[in-house]
């Protein structure tokens, strides 16, 4: 609905559809509820107010025309909080990270999530995750989260990107002291005799009664053997 672009005849107008659509999304949204659309979050915080979370640089013209449908429909768009992202992936990264630095423990709010124990996260499956696809077909997939455990005894959950933006692409390619090596890491391991220190083995679906999260299944992995073997 937001992707038409504007030409010379005039400003950018939305069709009946636009608004019908619009209409039944921001309806049926529940108080506090976000909505994704492109590149833009809302999210509804009140009877007949969305307000923009966080959108990219380049989807500024996409959330004008979504304020004009809603100004149609008698809603207000609240745009004055709104998070701009960078539009290159790697700046974008680089503010989440950084803004990740400032998480604190939502328990005690005195722990920030960073000086926590990040090593030892365990990752684990917690429910599961609904969503509807471009079919329209509903599917449910394993709910993966990733637990600290705060200084003040309360557990924390983090969505595994969130972990990502916390504690680096290092950690988070290190499983219960597993971790992946390259073949040429491998050549230099027996070159230099440390090889028969390591266990190597690609990790499979599960070890040690434990399920591999899915960004390090089928991954050539080595772990220190001084590290007790489950
Ligand atoms: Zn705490």
């Amino acid at each position: 609905m937001v992707n038409e672009e504007d030409d010379f005849t005039g400003p950018w107008e939305p069709t009946e559809e636009d608004l019908e659509w619009t209409r039944g999304v921001v309806e049926s949204l529940e108080m506090n509820q976000d909505w994704m659309e492109g590149e833009m979050a809302f999210r509804r915080t009140g009877d007949t107010t969305l307000t923009l979370l966080t959108r990219t640089e380049r989807a500024e013209s996409a959330s004008r025309r979504v304020e004009v449908v809603l100004q149609m429909i008698g809603w207000h768009l609240d745009m004055t909080q709104a998070k701009i992202i960078p539009d290159d992936p790697q700046l974008a990264t680089e503010m989440m990270q950084k803004e990740a630095q400032s998480w604190m423990c939502p328990h005690c709010e005195k722990t920030p999530v960073v000086n926590m124990d990040l090593e030892n996260a365990q990752w684990e499956v917690l429910g599961n995750n609904q969503f509807v696809d471009e079919s329209g077909q509903e599917s449910v997939t394993d709910r993966w989260v990733v637990g600290l455990t705060c200084e003040c005894g309360e557990p924390i959950y983090l969505s595994p990107d969130d972990y990502y933006l916390i504690a680096g692409d290092e950690l988070f390619y290190t499983w219960e002291g597993w971790f992946p090596i390259q073949p040429e890491q491998i050549m230099e391991a027996v070159d230099k005799g440390y090889w028969e220190d390591l266990y190597a083995r690609p990790l499979g679906s599960s070890r040690g009664g434990k399920p591999v999260p899915l960004h390090m299944r089928g991954l050539m992995c080595v772990r220190r053997k001084e590290e007790e073997e489950e």
